[in-house]
């Protein structure tokens, strides 16, 4: 069937959320509370990184014109001390792994390549000059930007981070994010379920991934498909700086939500792109807050949330690459496409040895089907058109394990 409304792309649906996004301000953060955080500044070493030439392995720090041949120890160094002297002609000083190389020396000979006592050692092989000496600044000299503004922090980062002296950075505030699932059939887990009623599902999932965009979550308690309730819980999710509904977003007399919106005054940006699931997909601003209708089915769910509630998070809190990174894979088993929508069906991933990635459609791929959907670790994205993409065909994918 031809649609009648036109329906935007992914693509054009993705553009028209950014343009409307505006960063949130930042704020200082201490470094162990930023994980995850997105950086709107860029952080810079505080020191030479290392901070001065240290020693890569347990040795003696030498010069090496003196090598091979015997030693005087002088000295010793711990981890975390100055060095007392430099080091003159013939002479070594015992270096632990990470200990200061003193003045003077440009080497370290390891302790197993040593024969000696505490006075003297004999040392059989030459060394190149610079040999086990980190020199200072060779991971990043002071003043280097260790992560660009936009960087999402994760532990390597942070790690980076913390060694080059950074205590504090500055992050978008996190976004604040409403939840409301609206309809009557839904129950919370737990209840009895009465004939006619089903379990409500989707704002576990988008609580979860929310919070694992960032948000600082407010789950409102579900509205059934009453208009008075509908607006008085709108009304509170529209505080916040995104309001994701769920359901109420199709034609039926009991979908709601776009009406009862645009009456508290969200101007609706589009409603409909050209993707399944989550075709009936809406999405509004009022002043700053951004607002999303996701269709109800919990696939519908997921996808929405992963290809327009996700980059929406993650722009808002001034990341550099907001929009969803697709990976490349080859499908298992042939797919039928659709002549008027892209596809993202649920698949698992199989990385091979010979570094061949594959993909196994699953079973079941109607957008109710959680259970199903809940044992993939790809989203794969059919692109519309005639016929089917066959088995082996090359295809994009997001990740979702
Ligand atoms: P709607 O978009 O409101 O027409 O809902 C589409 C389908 O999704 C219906 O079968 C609903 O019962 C179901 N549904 C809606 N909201 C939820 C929810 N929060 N959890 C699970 N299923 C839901
Ligand atoms: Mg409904």
């Amino acid at each position: 069937m031809q649609e009648v409304r036109p329906l935007l792309t992914i693509e054009e649906a993705q553009a028209r959320i950014l343009e409307r996004v505006r960063p949130l301000p930042a704020e200082e953060v201490p470094l162990g509370r930023a994980a995850g955080r997105v950086l709107a500044e860029p952080a810079s070493a505080r020191v030479d990184l290392p901070p001065f030439a240290s020693s890569a392995m347990d040795g003696y720090a030498v010069r090496a014109a003196d090598v091979p041949g015997r030693l005087r120890v002088v000295a010793r160094v711990a981890a975390g001390r100055p060095v007392a002297r430099e080091l003159g002609p013939g002479e070594a000083i015992a270096v632990a792994t990470g200990g200061v190389v003193p003045g003077g020396a440009d080497a370290v000979v390891p302790v197993e390549y040593v024969v000696g006592d505490d006075n003297s050692i004999d040392v059989a092989t030459g060394i190149p000059p610079g040999e086990n000496v980190r020199p200072a600044g060779g991971d990043a000299h002071a003043g280097a930007v260790v992560a660009p503004a936009g960087t999402r922090l994760g532990p390597p980062q942070l790690a980076a981070l913390a060694a080059a002296g950074v205590a504090t950075v500055a992050c978008a505030r996190p976004p604040r994010a409403a939840i409301l699932a609206t309809g009557t059939e839904l129950r919370p887990p737990g209840d009895v379920l009465r004939p006619g009623e089903i379990y409500e599902a989707n704002s576990f999932l988008l609580a979860a991934a929310l919070a694992d965009a960032g948000a600082a979550v407010d789950r409102l308690a579900p509205v059934e498909d009453e208009e008075e309730r509908h607006r008085a819980a709108l009304e509170r999710g529209l505080e916040s700086d995104v309001l994701v509904t769920s359901g109420g977003v199709s034609v039926g007399p009991h979908d709601l939500v776009r009406g009862i919106e645009a009456e508290l005054g969200v101007e609706e940006v589009f409603w409909g792109v050209a993707v399944r699931p989550g075709k009936p997909l809406s999405f509004g601003v009022r002043g700053a807050t951004l607002v999303f209708g996701l269709p109800g089915n919990p696939v519908s769910v997921l996808v929405g949330f992963e290809l327009f509630v996700r980059p929406a998070m993650l722009a808002l809190q001034g990341a550099a690459e907001p929009l969803p990174r697709y990976a490349r894979g080859r499908l298992r088993s042939a797919v039928r496409r659709m002549p008027e929508r892209d596809q993202l069906v649920r698949a698992v991933v199989e990385h091979r040895d010979d570094g061949e990635v594959l993909l196994q459609p699953l079973e079941g791929q109607e957008s109710h089907m959680i259970v199903r959907a809940a044992r993939a670790s790809a989203l794969v994205l059919v692109p519309r058109g005639e016929g089917e993409l066959a088995a082996g065909a090359s295809v994009r994918y997001l990740d979702v394990r």
